[in-house]
């Protein structure tokens, strides 16, 4: 069986920044197709070698928060129908907002194991605030850098040895 894990999350969060850390040097694979698969990056990476399928979700050309609840729903039930795994991104900068209560909400509803990521922490001065995000009433979170890669080793330990 393949491990599939998909990264969901308002635009902006930094969801594509965590999907090109993950392939690396790996060419990520752009289907264009019309359908399901349309605006969505898939791509191949590993960790301590085991293989696993990403899948950045979400119209990558779409640069504001200006995302309609259907799509956003729409986003969703295809991570959950696609993926093993899933982490749910959100960023300390912004903060929690009303569109990820939703999406967690909807996120909740399937089974898959759910990795709650907090990114944009940069450095250590980001930990204190991203304690707001505990309002999601979750017992566990990663703070991340997708931009330094800080904190991605603690995350994918995780997601593998959950596989
Ligand atoms: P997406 O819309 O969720 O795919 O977000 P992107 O990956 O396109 O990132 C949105 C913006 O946030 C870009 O300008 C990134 O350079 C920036 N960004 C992504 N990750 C980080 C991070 O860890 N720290 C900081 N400071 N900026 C980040
Ligand atoms: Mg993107």
């Amino acid at each position: 069986m393949s491990n599939i894990v998909a990264i969901v999350g308002r635009p902006n969060v930094g969801k594509s920044t965590l999907f090109n850390r993950l392939l690396e040097r790996r060419e990520a694979i752009v289907d264009s197709t019309a359908g399901v698969t349309r605006d969505r990056h898939y791509g191949k990476s590993d960790w301590n070698g085991v293989d696993f399928t990403v899948i950045d979700t979400g119209g990558y050309d779409v640069g504001t928060d200006d995302i309609f609840e259907e799509e956003i729903r729409k986003q969703v039930q295809l991570a959950i129908d696609e993926a093993t795994s899933i982490i749910f991104m959100m960023n300390v900068e912004e903060g929690l907002t009303d569109t990820d209560q939703e999406i967690y909400r909807l996120l909740r509803r399937s089974n898959k194991p759910i990795y709650i990521v907090i990114n944009k922490v940069d450095s250590s001065k980001e930990e204190l605030p991203a304690t707001e995000f505990y309002q999601l009433g979750i017992d566990k979170y990663f703070t991340l850098s997708s931009a330094t890669g800080s904190g991605t080793g603690d995350l994918l330990d995780d997601i593998v040895n959950d596989f």
